[in-house]
């Protein structure tokens, strides 16, 4: 059983030989080294000769012992001071010394989202019409996610748009509609503005649904603004994107915050129209694309934009419902699970 003595002694030579190891990796130059030899070694006052000065202190049988463990330490300390001073004499490698012939080391590559690739391509086209982009937060408040936008507290189309709530007030954004009211709260007409960003439901994956997905809306106001100008652009818009000879056609719909509303359908390209059992479209050869109509008069006097001066109207898109159907992806959740054996197939034109 050692005594204590010596067992405190263990520990202080423990300590000292942190202490060198710690040193000795920020020593810089042969001063550094000098400076290290002279505190743990000096016959005066170093740790090492210290330690040897408490020798005479333990009883004989322990003396040995001890002795050996400083001996030991200062070994080290000396083996260490000659290592840290080999180290300094060798110069760093210089330019000339690097094998510019070796393979270079290789990175993974990676690949732009097949949902990123339709938004910068939806982007591109609206950019070309004149229309500014737009963004906003994805933290809502009731006020601008719902009753803005013409949804009273007890409307039964909430029960449609439900959502992920952080408290009474506040919510995750169920589309980017709420943009459009801030940019009309802060902007004077003319506005032509399409706004893509993430929105969230309340929804238990499935192949069709996740609880975030991707969308774009978009939205005009000014003078003299018609139901046929929203036709014309809304065409043109899915005609760039799909081809000049897709069919399209526009259904009668409801939205709180539009009126008239209609709903956008083209057609199925999955089966051309042609199989009565495609899953893709039910055989009906149609595939809603997106909502949209007039602004409702309302939302304008919420904004302080006045109905009788002007008109507008909006549209709203899944992002990834349409890159489900352009791309034949069978399951929503394919975009959210990060594989680039998946996220590598899709390329535009
Ligand atoms: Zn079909």
């Amino acid at each position: 059983m050692p005594s204590p003595d010596l067992l405190k002694f263990r520990t202080a030579i423990d300590t000292f030989r942190a202490k060198l190891e710690d040193e000795c990796v920020v020593v810089r130059d042969s001063q550094g080294v000098e400076d290290l030899r002279n505190r743990f070694l000096s016959r005066k006052r170093g740790f090492v000769t210290l330690l040897f000065e408490e020798l005479k202190n333990f009883e004989t049988g322990e003396k040995p012992v001890a002795g050996q463990l400083v001996n030991d330490l200062k070994v080290e300390v000396q083996e260490k001071l000659s290592a840290v001073e080999k180290r300094l004499k060798t110069p760093a490698k210089t330019r000339a010394e690097i094998d510019l012939t070796l393979p270079g080391e290789r990175r993974p590559w990676g690949a732009a989202h097949p949902l990123r690739l339709f938004q910068r391509e939806i982007e591109t086209i609206f950019l070309e019409m004149g229309f500014g982009i737009e963004d906003g937060p994805e933290i809502e408040t009731d006020y601008y996610n719902f009753e803005a936008l013409n949804f009273p507290p007890q409307h039964p189309a909430r029960d449609d748009w439900d959502t992920l709530y952080i408290n009474d007030d506040l919510l995750l954004r169920t589309h980017t509609s709420p943009v459009q009211i801030r940019v009309m709260e802060k902007c004077k007409p003319p506005i032509r503005i399409i706004i893509p960003g993430k929105v969230y439901r309340r929804e238990t994956p499935d192949p069709t649904h996740v609880p975030m997905f991707f969308q774009v809306e978009g939205l005009v106001v000014d003078k003299g603004v018609t139901f046929a100008h929203l036709k014309g652009t809304l065409e043109y818009f899915l005609k760039r994107l799909f081809g000049d000879k897709i069919k399209v056609r526009f259904r009668p719909s409801f939205f709180p915050f539009t009126e008239p509303s209609a709903e956008v359908d083209m057609e199925c390209l999955a089966c051309g129209q042609k199989d009565p059992a495609c899953r893709v479209c039910g055989g009906s050869g149609w595939k809603e694309i997106l909502g949209s109509g007039l602004v409702d008069p309302q939302v304008f006097k919420n904004v302080n934009i006045d109905p009788e001066l002007y008109s507008g109207w909006a549209f709203g898109m899944g992002i990834d419902r349409i890159a489900m159907f352009a791309f034949a992806v069978p399951d929503i959740r394919n975009f959210y699970e990060n594989d680039l054996r998946f996220n590598r197939q899709f390329h535009l034109k």
